[in-house]
């Protein structure tokens, strides 16, 4: 058993100061046990570790990375620059194919847009599948040229995920330079809607496509290393939209207005106070309707994201959402002076992100550490909403780490991303898939 993944719900999520002093403790007396443990157990992994990194093909495979970071940079501006909001992202896909046939795949893209690029091993029953999400939040239009500020890249884009496709590119092409043959096959893939209202359809298409034969799947996202995304939260959104009769500012005044009805139930559903824990999140993250100053609208409608560490917790949540909408047509309604009947309160389902959980002695999560361990990487375990959801909620071990290097500012015009240092997620990356997929002599 890994005790460090015991701590991870308390310590990386709690808000409050007084299970923080407590985690503290907590945390201080694992720590103690860590200290015993972590002796005897790296000695058990250091050996694999060991293996794979005094190949001489994982030596040439690493030098490369650590020689060849300025092009993987260079690769990640040109991916970033062309744009790939939801549900369009097939000209960077197509770039990305041919970074991938460079690389020696073998490349397809499927009916949705993934771009699927496969490295033969000895059993082609059992894959490891390297994703990185090809599409961004930013709408067409967007300016997504790449500025340089110090040692920094901004662009929107430039860090989720143009850090993890560049990764990804770079540790196929390290694979190259390795001439490491493995035995698990080895697949890279850009995926489609993994953002906004995708609803990780791309993924989805993947363990559809590959299925049982998915020994691991690593889902590259953004550049960090300080994480291993284990556990996937899952997420609900929902849009909610109200319509009415419409009319004249003036002459129709006192017929319910649906942008009123909308913010009622909007500062109803606001007013309800979430757990600690389970620690849940709600979001009015689009907001439309109406079409002239002077008119009162027929129809307003918001998108909203519900997410919590619970499944039952987020039912609970999407339940008091319905209520607290509907109760906002009823006050409109109420407050109306005519026409009171006409307000109309419908929910649509724009996305369902599945909640999942990696177990702490999966192969995968001891690659990654064997990997960390080597490099001198530390990490902890986190939970998000990922890509890697989808196989996580069918038992297929999954993850979703960084791909090197530092960013911040992501799902804004103000995304930033240093490669400072990136060589050692590259490494991490390549180590792991390596570990994974085993070296045949
Ligand atoms: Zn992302």
């Amino acid at each position: 058993m890994n005790p460090r993944a015991t701590i991870v719900p308390e310590y990386t999520f709690s808000t409050t100061g007084a299970r923080l002093r407590r985690n503290r403790v907590k945390l201080a007396r694992i720590c103690c046990i860590l200290l015993c443990m972590g002796t005897l157990s790296a000695r058990a992994t250091d050996e694999t570790a060991g293996k794979t990194a005094q190949d001489p093909g994982t030596t040439r495979g690493l030098d490369w990375l650590a020689k060849n970071t300025s092009w993987i940079t260079e690769q990640q501006i040109r991916l970033t620059e062309i744009p790939a909001p939801e549900f369009n992202e097939t000209q960077r896909g197509l770039f990305l194919k041919q970074l991938f046939e460079a690389a020696g795949l073998q490349v397809r893209i499927d009916d949705i847009g993934d771009v699927i690029g496969e490295r033969s091993g000895s059993d082609p029953q059992s894959v490891v599948l390297l994703a990185a999400h090809l599409d961004t939040v930013f709408p067409a239009g967007t300016d997504v040229h790449v500025k340089r500020s110090g040692p920094r890249l901004l662009a929107p884009g430039i860090s989720d995920n143009g850090a993890g496709l560049a990764t990804i590119v770079g540790v196929a092409r390290a694979l190259v330079e390795s001439r490491i043959r493995t035995t698990k096959t080895i697949v890279f893939a850009g995926d489609v809607g993994e953002e906004g209202e995708g609803n990780l359809r791309g993924m989805r298409a993947l363990v559809e496509r590959y299925g049982s034969r998915l020994a691991a799947v690593i889902a590259v996202d953004g550049p960090s290393t300080d994480h291993i995304t284990t556990q996937g939260i899952a997420s609900r959104r929902i849009e909610v939209t109200i319509t009415g009769p419409g009319g004249h500012s003036w002459s129709d005044f006192g017929s319910p207005n649906p942008i009123t009805a909308l913010s009622r139930g909007i500062v109803r559903f606001s007013a309800i106070r979430l757990l600690d824990s389970p620690r849940s999140s709600f979001n009015f993250g689009v907001i439309e309707g109406g079409q002239s100053v002077n008119s009162i609208p027929a129809r307003a409608a918001v998108k909203v994201d519900l997410r919590s560490e619970s499944e039952d917790q987020l039912t609970r949540l999407e339940n008091a959402l319905r209520d607290a909408m509907q109760a906002g047509g009823r006050d409109e309604a109420s407050a109306a002076r005519s026409n009171r009947d006409a307000v109309q309160v419908s929910f649509r389902s724009i996305g369902t992100r599945p909640a999942g959980v990696l177990p702490e002695d999966s192969a995968l999560l001891q690659a990654i550490r064997d990997a960390d361990r080597f490099l001198g990487n530390r990490s902890r375990l986190e939970r998000s909403s990922t890509d890697a959801n989808v196989p996580l909620s069918l038992g297929i071990p999954a993850v979703a780490i960084g791909g090197g290097g530092s960013g911040g500012g992501s799902h804004t015009l103000n995304e930033w991303y240093d490669p400072s240092g990136r060589d050692l997620g590259l490494q991490r990356l390549f180590l792991t898939a390596v570990g994974l997929a085993g070296i045949q002599p």
